[in-house]
């Protein structure tokens, strides 16, 4: 069987493990190789501030935290995403208010937004589907004239550009994710990129239970006290080597997946040119980190059909994202707002093929085999 994913591994993890416990001693959060993967990211990704999390839904969390979301605030996203997204407003009583999605990207249409802005409205949440940016421009431009924050959810987005500049560090706030389906890992974890080092400080406390305990480490104050409501958002430090050891190696396993994307796209082209499926678009402008590569069938009952020839060829492919807004919690939280055109339409159309950093060129060349003659 060809797995959908398979946790990325570079073979220098265990050693950054062993010298987190063995030579640091240090375990909990905010060791050395926390520091390290903060400051690869403050430097790579170009942004002021980077902080480690437990995961992308916390950082979100942490976000939504920051951002002040009250009860009844209203927070414009798409439908087409990972609960996250909404989960992290909806537990500080905030309302996801979901606009529908273009079919060319599967990203938000920015073109529903205005209209769906009230006196309510706090922020936008654009999701780089695919590692693919939204369209930015515009996004920010609504942002700043209707005074809203923009929180990116960049969980599927490291290392993507939009105009030059990384996913995550265009907004206020961006989110990512080293969860192992991602293309950099450490099981569970993730990280907040903040803007404007104006709200590092009080980040800092949210993430540390509420206390000062940062400034503290950095010998700024002499004792730690509570000084704000806060959570425990700091992953542990064995965690952080495992995604230090894949930081050190982050060209090696961008361009390993890419050579299997783009693969995949020039073997699926014909197929796309005969008008027999749909490939993923990226719009001028962007570039991409290769995260996903997903093919559009001509429907629901021709991508079932694709999945299960698929698995009898040993191939796992996947579909995902029930749209939340016809999701129990979606109905309940959140509403639609505007006509669902696409969200529900596309999302049934779509099957992701197997993608991890290792994926062999030959496993690469039998699986667009079998989707070709699936479609002949
Ligand atoms: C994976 C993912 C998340 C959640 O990431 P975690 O690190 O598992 O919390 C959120 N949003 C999107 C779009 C994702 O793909």
């Amino acid at each position: 069987m060809i797995d959908f994913n398979v946790p990325p591994y570079v073979g220098t993890e265990i050693r950054y493990v062993e010298e987190a416990v063995v030579k640091h001693h240090k375990l909990c959060g905010d060791g050395p190789f926390t520091h390290r993967c903060s400051e690869w990211l403050e430097q790579r990704l170009h942004t002021p501030k980077a902080l480690l999390t437990t995961s992308c839904t916390h950082a979100t969390e942490m976000a939504a935290l920051l951002s002040e979301i009250k009860e009844g605030d209203e927070v414009i996203m798409p439908s087409y995403t990972f609960v996250s997204t909404a989960d992290a407003f909806v537990l500080r009583g905030g309302v996801p208010v979901f606009v529908d999605i273009r079919p060319d990207t599967m990203n938000m249409d920015e073109t529903k937004i205005e209209a769906a802005i009230t006196e309510r409205t706090r922020a936008i949440v654009p999701v780089h589907y695919a590692g693919v940016s939204c369209e930015m421009d515009t996004i920010m431009a609504l942002a700043k004239k209707y005074h809203l924050l923009v929180i990116e959810d960049a969980a599927q987005g490291i290392l993507s550009t939009y105009k030059g500049k990384f996913l995550g560090t265009i907004g206020d706030y961006g989110c990512l994710s080293f969860h192992e389906t991602k293309n950099y890992s450490m099981g569970e974890g993730g990280a907040l990129l903040i803007q404007d080092e104006r709200n590092v400080e009080r980040a800092e406390i949210i993430r540390e239970k509420g206390t000062n305990r940062a400034k503290f480490f950095r010998g700024q104050i002499d004792k730690y006290t509570w000084v704000d409501a806060g959570s425990s958002y700091l992953p542990g430090d064995i965690n952080a080597a495992y995604l230090m050891a894949q930081f050190d190696d982050a060209d090696r396993i961008f361009e390993d997946r890419m050579r299997s994307w783009n693969l995949y796209y020039e073997l699926l082209k014909p197929l796309e040119e005969q008008g027999k499926l749909i490939l993923p678009c990226i719009p001028d402008g962007c570039e991409h980190n290769a995260h996903m590569f997903y093919i559009k069938a001509k429907d629901l009952e021709e991508r079932t059909a694709l999945i299960r020839y698929l698995k009898e060829q040993d191939i796992q492919s996947v579909f995902h994202y029930i749209p939340l807004h016809s999701a129990p919690a979606g109905e309940r939280f959140g509403r639609f707002h505007g006509e669902d055109v696409y969200t529900t339409k596309e999302s049934e159309r779509l099957a992701r093929l197997p993608m991890f950093y290792g994926l062999l060129e030959d496993q690469v060349r039998y699986i667009a085999d079998k989707v070709t003659e699936f479609y002949r």
